[in-house]
């Protein structure tokens, strides 16, 4: 239930950070690409690209050397699963401590 500007009750919520797809704290495991192995990088141009294609949260980028957005990603693992080149390696949570994305969504919400 949400509230209207003018006090009036509303059927639909508001969107807040985490009901907009943020990555919050449950995320175990996160993708790590190894542009060394990546076919798009190392060629230097925008080929392959399919972890772009099947990442389910549209959360990389294409290029010559896909970037991801840990914002929005939730550790699927597809784009490791689906590389081609094995360049992408889910890596758990826990080796990288506190993740500074997730700490600052936490603090928007
Ligand atoms: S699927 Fe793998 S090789 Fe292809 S662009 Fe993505 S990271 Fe690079
Ligand atoms: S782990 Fe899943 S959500 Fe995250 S970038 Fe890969 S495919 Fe997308």
């Amino acid at each position: 239930m949400g509230t209207r500007e003018c006090g009036s009750p509303i059927a639909m919520s508001r969107p807040s950070v985490g009901e907009a797809g943020l990555t919050g704290d449950w995320r175990n495991s996160r993708p790590v690409m190894d542009a060394a192995k990546c076919l798009a990088a190392k060629s230097g141009k925008v080929t392959c690209q399919l972890c772009w294609a099947y990442c389910p949260d549209a959360c990389i980028t294409q290029g010559a050397g896909p970037a991801i957005d840990l914002t929005y990603c939730k550790g699927c693992g597809i784009c490791a699963e689906e590389c081609p080149a094995g360049a992408i390696a889910m890596v758990p949570e826990a080796e990288h401590g506190t993740c500074e994305i997730d700490a600052a969504a936490e603090v928007a919400r």
